[in-house]
């Protein structure tokens, strides 16, 4: 969410307000669509609003909260030197015979 809901919501009032205000007095203008496009805006601010608030209790972290120890940093290939076991992972020991790894 980059823009503020509340911003959605002031651009439809202004919107609506201002081809309200043309409208009234310049006749037969076809200004009146924008009075329904700000409507639009308004109904969308407040339907982001109410999605914000209805999902705020659900944990939506699950993508950002990977603990850095969990994210690879390299994807090299290690072989251990006793049982040539590979690892993929740039761990320092070996998890089948717990040999030290050389990089
Ligand atoms: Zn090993």
């Amino acid at each position: 969410m980059k823009i503020p809901s509340l911003v959605f919501i002031i651009i439809g009032f202004v919107m609506a307000y201002f081809s309200n205000f043309i409208n009234s007095r310049v006749d037969g203008s076809n200004i009146k669509i924008f009075f329904y496009v700000g409507l639009g805006f308004i109904i969308w601010g407040f339907f982001k609003i109410l999605t914000a608030f209805i999902l705020r209790d659900k944990p939506i972290r699950a993508k950002t909260s990977i603990p850095p120890h969990r994210i690879p940093t390299e994807r090299t290939i290690i072989k251990c030197p006793i049982c040539m076991a590979k690892h993929y992972s740039n761990s320092n020991y070996c998890h089948l015979c717990g040999a030290k790894l050389n990089k």
